[in-house]
């Protein structure tokens, strides 16, 4: 696919953000680059579209970026996953592990029905931690992950390894 290249290029790595050592992958220039932007719109929506798919899931805080355009063009609803204490009404949460410490994610009860198919979408999956959470807590009330999908992997820390029977789908690979 010849927009993946462009694609690519419109991420800028941050060295030393947010703290020494790491390489921060920020796709805010991704969306300064209105074809860029487009493109990556487009081609998870060619990749969702008429799959059945009613619910796309965004994680906090990029996933709500990229999360509700695709929603809005498979005619899926969008649900946020979000950090602890942002969601005013009833949650269910599900924990997972950080480097240091722990870290929560949480949706509202209602949001989703048993049996209903889902994509789980974030900027970037690095240790897979987070999709991980993200899986857990979909298949908790019962909805079928039919991907997780991400623009930018990071292959070295085998995050996929962690979404068990889950595909990744992704658009980047940084290394
Ligand atoms: P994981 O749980 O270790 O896979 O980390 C993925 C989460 O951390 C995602 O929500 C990303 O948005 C965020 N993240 C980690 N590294 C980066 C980065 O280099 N750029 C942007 N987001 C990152």
């Amino acid at each position: 696919d010849l927009r993946i290249p462009k694609i690519a290029s419109s991420i800028r790595v941050i060295p030393d953000f947010p703290k020494p050592g790491i390489m921060f992958q920020d796709i805010t220039t991704l969306l300064l680059d209105t074809e860029a932007f487009k493109d990556t719109i487009d081609i998870f929506v060619e990749r969702y579209k008429g799959k059945g798919i009613s619910v796309v899931a965004g994680v906090e805080a990029r996933g709500f970026i990229f999360g509700p355009p695709i929603a809005l063009a498979i005619g899926a609803k969008f649900v946020p996953m979000r950090k602890p204490k942002k969601l005013p009404g009833k949650v269910i949460s599900e924990e997972y592990s950080l480097e240091y410490g722990t870290d929560k994610i949480e949706m509202h009860v209602g949001a989703v029905e048993p049996g209903e198919r889902a994509i789980i979408i974030d900027d970037l999956i690095a240790t897979g931690g987070t999709l991980a959470a993200a899986i857990r807590l979909l298949e908790r009330v019962g909805v079928k992950i039919v991907e997780c999908a991400c623009v930018i992997e990071l292959p070295e820390l085998n995050g996929r390894e962690k979404l068990g029977e889950a595909p990744l789908f992704i658009l980047v690979t940084s290394d």
